[in-house]
């Protein structure tokens, strides 16, 4: 890389919220490099379980990746279940991360984005409307008249700018393994098990293949988290082939309003801090703040608005009243899951009331909403 190449906007991360932002700005005309540590297609620890929120968001098409629509789900408490409850609103979809992160950055680069991979950020030094902002990666160093901090949970440029430095102390920790389905499950069902305190773990059908795993945000489970995940596959007969190969990472769940911009720099997804406090879905949240950054970014690179405070302000103001109702709900369901299980499976109006808040149709923000 030669020295200081100079770009409308450098995006770090190639994930859903990298990607998203990419395609958006290079769509504008903007000269868009996306930076990525590592060769693609890569992996991601997750469960792969998109809900209508995300899918709503996206104007591709990634069809072919969706490996299971299950629209049943068997819920099972400590002293409740198992029950199983059907979705009367749109189905989760079940992808793979590798192959549908893949299709989102051949979107941003169809729209025009340039993408470089094995490329490590190190650091980012904000500038503002009339300084621009430096990135120092392993192969050298950029210039940008903006960057978009979309590098994950363990954020270089969240760090470097001074961006979330209360992030370690409220995560949620999961694990997850995928593997072949075993013959003994049902195609067409999820299993979400909420025995584990503050944390569920799950079973999700993918075809021939399916993804289990477990997560928490009490931080007293996080080493006994295996062990919750052998019992789950135990307690529900889950007969795997082959010993899992489980890999893990952390999930920011959204825990404050706080701002996501200093300067010309902007955070999204992970590395914002965005994910759903009780689920920990983060994808849709990822696609969304990837939205929300490139119309901020694309606006104050033409002038038109001063600084990036209006990106900070369409997170807090659409989407953390969102996050704020997960927040509660979770307080309220894992201080009595059993309860909480029998109200559900016994209440058809709680079953259209969690259908609806799942899919988005019923939310605090409007942008779920079907179109
Ligand atoms: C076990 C587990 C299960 C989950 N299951 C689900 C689920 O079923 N559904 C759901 O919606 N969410 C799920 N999540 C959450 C979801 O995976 C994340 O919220 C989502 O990936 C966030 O997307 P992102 O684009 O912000 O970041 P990421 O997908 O993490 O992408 C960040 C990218 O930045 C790159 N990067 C990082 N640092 C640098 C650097 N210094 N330089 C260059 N590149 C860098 C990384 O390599 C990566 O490609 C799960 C998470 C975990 C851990």
């Amino acid at each position: 890389m030669t020295e200081s190449q100079i770009f409308d906007v450098v995006v770090v991360g190639a994930g859903p919220g990298g990607a998203t932002a990419a395609a958006n700005l290079a769509a504008e005309g903007l000269d868009v490099l996306l930076l990525e540590r590592n060769r693609l297609p890569r992996d991601k620890p997750c469960g792969g379980g998109l809900s209508p929120k995300t899918y709503r968001l996206l104007d591709l098409d990634f069809d072919d990746l969706v490996l299971a629509r299950p629209k049943r789900v068997t819920l099972q408490a400590p002293r409740y279940g198992p029950v199983t409850v059907e979705s009367r609103t749109d189905s989760i979809w079940m992808i793979q991360r590798s192959a549908f992160d893949q299709r989102l950055v051949d979107h941003a680069i169809d729209k025009g984005a340039q993408l470089r991979t094995n490329i490590i950020v190190r650091e980012v030094r904000a500038g503002d409307a009339a300084k621009l902002a430096e990135v120092e990666t392993d192969g050298g160093y950029l210039r940008a008249r903006a960057v978009i901090g979309a590098d994950g949970s363990d954020s270089v440029v969240a760090r470097s700018v001074g961006l979330r430095s209360h992030r370690d102390r409220h995560y949620i920790l999961a694990l997850e393994a995928e593997t072949t389905r075993p013959a003994n499950t049902p195609e067409e069902a999820a299993i979400i098990d909420f025995s584990l305190a503050r944390g569920y773990s799950w079973f999700f059908p993918k075809g021939e293949l399916c993804n289990v795993g477990v997560g928490t945000d009490d931080r007293r489970q996080f080493r006994q988290l295996r062990q919750h995940l052998a019992r789950f596959v135990e307690r529900h007969h889950l007969a795997f082939s082959q010993p899992l190969r489980v890999v893990g990472h952390k999930i920011p769940a959204w825990s404050r309003a706080e701002p996501l911009h200093r300067g010309n720099v902007v955070l999204v997804g992970d590395a914002a801090g965005v994910a759903d406090p009780f689920f920990g879905e983060g994808i849709a949240y990822a696609v969304q703040t990837g939205r929300f950054a490139a119309a901020a970014v694309s606006q104050f690179c033409q002038g038109h608005w001063p600084d990036l405070t209006a990106y900070t302000i369409s997170v807090q103001s659409v989407l953390a009243r969102d996050l704020r109702f997960w927040s509660i709900l979770s307080q309220v369901i894992y201080r009595a899951p059993s309860l909480s299980l029998r109200l559900l499976a016994s209440n058809r109006l709680f079953q259209r009331l969690a259908d609806q808040a799942i899919s988005g149709d019923k939310s605090f923000s409007k942008t779920w909403k079907k179109r």
